[in-house]
């Protein structure tokens, strides 16, 4: 179930095919029972969690490096796809921090979508990893901690690619199953520790097989501070690529496991500080920028290329999104929008919103 706080622990890649061929009856079952089933998969019963938890640092440290790079150009603390980087500061930065002379970074930003702006956003940078095979191997980024420059890569090689070919291939025959079940498959959200490498690996399935519906579905969860940069910045990647976004929204399951180790090993608590700043996240916040549901709802509205399942067993949570489709003029039987209980745990809304 998605409150399960421990990840399976692998033995080896066996196992890993065996709980894909456990996923592959359950979608199997889900295209027998129903049209439009809905079939849930964990990826670290996929993946070994050592390498999530490796995908997710270099993602998280790139990141990072580019909120950096932001405030020296004087855009802290913007939205995430408000920033955008002029391409000569950032090469006078990138040579000024000793990570690239102006003649190398000058092949990183001449990609066929990067540099036509002279600028560069959240997008460009991030596409950057997926050609990682271009960056030279040991490319050095700032540790935010000790100021020190450290290799971006050095903890993800040569295995840790293959660890990757491997998960996506064990995606690519779920994704196919669900595509023929008329199936959709909704990857569920995890610790945040491995979440950056979920979610990276979900869009790349989203990108193939959700061309022409939403099939695949990522999961965020409110309770992150980063949940609406997560969520704006997919959704535009989404527009530029030309998929569906496809999207479960939860507030989150692992909150006191999270701020636990937060404290143990020493970083900021990625939870929002409370409750209300979790709900306000999720709808209920005074002004629009920063309700991921609105986000999406808008989207939906907008171009009918999202979907979203509301996951939670809030009345107020359901009644807020029942309220905004009606304000935008989103008819249920778009099927654009749809809830989701656990079996059992909340029949008084469950019943309900099936009629
Ligand atoms: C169909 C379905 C699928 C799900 N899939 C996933 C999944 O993939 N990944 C996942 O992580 N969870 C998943 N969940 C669980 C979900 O994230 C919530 O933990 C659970 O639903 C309780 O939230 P709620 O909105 O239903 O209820 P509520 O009672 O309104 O909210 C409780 C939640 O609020 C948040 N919260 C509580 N106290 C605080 C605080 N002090 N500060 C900040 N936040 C706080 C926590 O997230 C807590 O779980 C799923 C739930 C459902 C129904």
């Amino acid at each position: 179930g998605a409150g399960s706080p421990h990840p399976y622990v692998h033995a080896d890649e066996a196992k890993c095919d065996q709980h894909m061929e456990t996923f592959l009856r359950c979608i199997d079952a889900s295209g027998g029972s129903s049209e439009n089933g809905f079939s849930a998969i964990k990826m670290t019963a996929l993946g070994r969690p050592q390498f999530l938890v490796r995908l997710s640092e270099v993602l998280v440290r790139w990141r990072r490096f580019f909120q950096q790079l932001a405030a020296e150009q004087g855009q802290a603390g913007q939205p995430a796809l408000a920033i955008s980087l002029e391409v000569e500061k950032l090469q006078e930065a990138l040579a000024k921090l000793g990570i690239a002379t102006k003649e190398e970074s000058q092949q990183w930003f001449t990609g066929e979508e990067l540099g036509t702006s002279g600028t560069v956003d959240l997008l460009d940078w991030s596409s950057l990893i997926d050609r990682r095979a271009e960056l030279p191997k040991l490319l050095l980024v700032p540790n935010m901690q000790t100021r020190q420059l450290e290799p971006l890569l050095s903890r993800f090689g040569a295995e840790e690619d293959l660890q990757m070919q491997r998960v996506l291939q064990r995606l690519d025959v779920l994704a196919k199953r669900a595509t023929e079940k008329g199936v959709r498959l909704m990857v569920d959200a995890e610790q945040s520790y491995f979440q950056p490498a979920i979610s990276r690996l979900t869009l790349e399935m989203q990108r193939r097989f959700n061309r022409d519906q939403a099939t695949i579905f990522n999961t965020y969860q409110c309770y992150l501070k980063e949940a609406y940069d997560n969520v704006t910045v997919d959704v535009e990647l989404s527009r530029r690529e030309g998929w569906h976004f496809g999207t479960k929204l939860v507030r989150g399951a692992y909150m006191e496991q999270e701020r636990e180790r937060a404290a143990r090993v020493g970083y900021e608590d990625p939870i929002n500080a409370t409750y209300e700043k979790t709900t306000e996240m999720y709808h209920s916040a005074p002004t629009l920028s920063c309700k991921c549901l609105d986000y999406i709802l808008e989207e939906i509205k907008r171009s009918g290329r999202a979907s979203v399942m509301v996951a939670s067993h809030n009345e107020d949570t359901v009644r807020a999104t029942l309220r905004r489709m009606r304000e935008l003029g989103i008819h249920p039987l778009e099927k654009k929008v749809c809830f989701g209980q656990l079996l059992g745990m909340c029949d008084q809304i469950t019943f309900p919103l099936g009629e």
